[in-house]
This record gives C-alpha cells, structure tokens and sequence, in this order.
C-alpha cells in the first residue's frame, strides 16, 4: 500500500515537473531559434539595401535605363560585398530576369515578396537558403525588384546542437526528477507509516487489553450456565462477569477520551479557572481515599489566584489520573504531595510521590498509549497504561507541558505547566 502511493507520488511529481521541464526547454528553442533567425533576417535585409543603394537609373531622353554595374555583386565596377550571399538576382518592373549573381534563376520573378526559407534546392542536397525577395523605389518610382538570398548555416548548425542538447539532457534531467520523486516520495511517507504503525499498534493493543476481560466473562458466564451450581458459586461467576465489564467499560471509556480529545478543542469549551480552587476541590475529593489507604497526603496551596483559560472537567481530571496513579503506586504509609505554584506566566502543579518510582529507561515512554513499566503490577492496579496518556493529552490542549522525573524505590514527581491568563475581574 505504501509502496504504491510512493510509487504514485513519485509518478505525479515526475510528471509536473517533467512537463514543465519539456514546456520549458519548448519555450526555449524556440525563442533560440526565433531570435536567430531575426539576426540573421537582419543581416540579409542591410546587405540587400546596400545592394539596392548601388542601382542607378539613367534616363536618354524620354528612355530610362537601371544601370546595375555599381550594384555590390550584381555589377562588375562595385565594390566587394563581404556577405555570405548565395545568389543575387535583379528583376524590371515586369518581374522579368536582368541580372543575377549566382545559380541561373527562371526567367521571371515567381517568389512571393519577402522572406522566405528554401531546403534543398536544385538537385544536390544544399544547405537551406532564406531567400528576401522587395520590390526596390526611389523618388517614388519603382526600379525593379532585387532578390537575394543567403545560406543559413550560420543558424542551423547551431540550433541543431541546442537541439542534441535538449535531446540528450532532457531525458537525464526526467530521470533525476523521477529519482528525486522517490525520494521524496520516501520521505513524505515516512510519518504517515509511522502513524499507520502507531494505528495498528494501537488497535493491536486495545483488542489485546480487551481479550482478557471477555474471556473473563465468556468462560464465567459458561460455568455459570453448567448444571449443577451453587448460588454462591454462581454468585462468584456474576460477580467477576461484572468486574470484567466494568474493566472493559473502563477501557472503552480511556479509548473514546483519547479519540474524541485529539486535536483540538472548540474554542467554547475553554472558560476562565482558578487553579487554586480546583486543587482544594480535588484534594478534598481524594483525602478519604489517602486516609483509607493509610497515606499521608500533604496539599500545598498557591500562594494566591492562578487563573488560566480551561475546561475545569478535563483538568480536573488530568490532576486526579496523577493523584490516582500515585496512590496505586505508593505502599501504605508513603507521602503524597499535591503542590501549586506560581510563577510569573505559568502556573506549575505537581504530584509527588514517595512510592515505587520509574526506572530512568522507563521515563521517556510512560506518556505513550498503552506503555506501563511493569505490565503484571499496573494491572493488577486496574491500569492500561492510558491514564498518562490522557493526562499530556489534556495538557497539550490546553497550551501547557508536562514532565516526570522519578528514582526507583524513592518516589516519582510531575509537573504540569500551564499558561496563565488574566483574572477575569481585570
Ligand atoms: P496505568 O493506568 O497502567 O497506570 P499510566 O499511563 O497512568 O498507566 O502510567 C503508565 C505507567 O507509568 C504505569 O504502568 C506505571 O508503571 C508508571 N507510573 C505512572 N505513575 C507512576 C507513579 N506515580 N509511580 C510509579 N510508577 C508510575
């Protein structure tokens, strides 16, 4: 599936850039050979006036005469013309033939006026020709018509090299892009393989996490079905049915926070909280459970009001998955701190711990879906290695950081930052 699209991708960038490539290089030769051929028309056209400036007109009493022997190439007293023009022709009036310089010409003028190009003429193969055929005036009266033309090799050869050029570099130039769109292809895959990979080790892990408590109510619920059983037996058998639900119902409910919560939050759901007064609410909710389970909990307050932009509900619930894994992992008598504080553009809240810790080569990866230190203890605790998830989840929506630092057997620590806002009685 990734090889295909890769494949495509670098298809598709192989053919924009290709055909733009080709259009390119079109416009190019093009244009070459476009503004070549201006030069070179130039050039025939100055040479065929400094011919035309050479004819006279001689008048014997009523007759006129065109007098061309001091006409550049056409008669015997003018002065040398340095062209590379093939053939120099002169016409009356009448288009009939008076003079030419060069291969013998038709009798009459059959050309078109103006530029023109002529391949292979004669019967030898002869380099192409451009041909300039004007009608020459002075004083208003037309003396004939010139026609010269000159042999185009000063333009041909060197379009036919650009012409190699394109051929050979283009074809290059379309397999580096083509290499090049692998390449790329490659890379903008990379992050949507490693999202397909965290996908399917996601779905791999939550069908896994919800084996174990289905195979708890299947097989319970077929021994319960199995003739004879106590009441107190099938009591057992219902009782571990519904802690199984409720462990799934658990997780189901971890899974759709995490789903429902990704991205971003609707902008309404954001209100002014005092961070203060949330920390004494939860504390107050948690001291009958460190008291059941014979821990010292000590709440240290800010040192006055910290308001930030927040859905009370899900902060209250980022502090109480830390409160709740410090107690699974703290044995009784052990110390829990629940810690405001003030800082300047932050407000910092931490639990500590005095419990079991992370091991340093754990800490990088506990925030991860799924990820628990030591499977066999955090499910026992009834954790599925999402409740850390969640709570940088929650978080990261709400503009702020987390970190944990924690030594084995000593206690663990977090820290959630959060971004300050102004009282909403400012
Ligand atoms: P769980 O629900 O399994 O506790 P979490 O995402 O909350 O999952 O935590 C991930 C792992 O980090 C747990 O498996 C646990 O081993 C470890 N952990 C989290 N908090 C603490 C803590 N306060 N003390 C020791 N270990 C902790």
């Amino acid at each position: 599936m990734f090889e295909q699209s890769r494949l495509n991708l670098a298809q598709w960038f192989t053919l924009s850039m290709g055909s733009i490539l080709v259009a390119f290089a079109g416009v190019l030769y093009v244009w070459e050979a476009r503004e070549r051929l201006y030069f070179f028309d130039q050039t025939l056209y100055n040479s065929s006036q400094v011919i035309a400036s050479g004819v006279e007109e001689i008048t014997y009493g009523e007759k006129r005469r065109i007098d061309l022997e001091n006409a550049p190439l056409l008669g015997s007293d003018a002065i040398k013309l340095d062209t590379n023009i093939v053939f120099a022709r002169w016409y009356t009036p009448e288009k009939a033939l008076l003079q030419f310089m060069g291969d013998i010409p038709a009798p009459t003028l059959k050309a078109t006026l103006g530029f023109q190009t002529l391949h292979g003429h004669g019967s030898a193969p002869q380099p192409a020709l451009r041909q300039l055929t004007l009608p020459v005036y002075r004083d208003g009266r037309m003396l004939g018509y010139l026609q010269v033309a000159a042999s185009l090799d000063p333009v041909i050869p060197p379009l036919q090299q650009l012409r190699l050029f394109l051929g050979i570099g283009l074809p290059i130039a379309l397999a580096i892009i083509a290499f090049t769109g692998w390449l790329l292809g490659g890379r903008a895959m990379q992050p949507i393989r490693l999202a397909y990979r965290r996908l399917q080790q996601f779905t791999a892990d939550a069908s896994h996490e919800l084996r174990a408590p289905l195979a708890a109510i299947i097989s319970n619920a077929q021994l319960g079905l199995m003739e004879p059983t106590s009441p107190t037996e099938q009591a057992d058998c219902l009782k571990t049915i519904s802690e199984a639900g409720e462990s799934m119902s658990t997780l189901v409910g971890h899974l759709l926070f995490l789903a429902r919560h990704q991205g971003q939050l609707p902008p309404e759901a954001f209100q002014p909280t005092e961070v203060g007064a949330l920390l004494t609410s939860i504390a107050a909710d948690y001291n009958p459970r460190m008291t059941a389970q014979d821990l010292h909990f000590e709440v240290i307050s800010l040192a006055g009001t910290a308001w930030v932009q927040g859905e009370p509900g899900l902060l209250r619930q980022a502090i109480a998955n830390l409160l709740d894994n410090a107690c699974r992992y703290t044995p009784a008598g052990g110390t829990i701190r629940l810690v405001g504080q003030l800082q300047p553009r932050w407000v910092y809240v931490r639990v500590e711990d005095s419990g079991l810790g992370i091991p340093v080569e754990d800490l990088p990866h506990i925030f991860e879906r799924f990820y628990r230190v030591d499977k066999e203890r955090s499910r026992q605790a009834g954790g599925f290695g999402l409740g850390l998830a969640i709570v940088r989840q929650i978080v990261e929506l709400h503009g702020g950081q987390i970190k944990a630092t924690s030594q084995v057997k000593q206690g663990s620590q977090f820290q959630i930052r959060l971004p300050l806002v102004a009282s909403p009685t400012d």
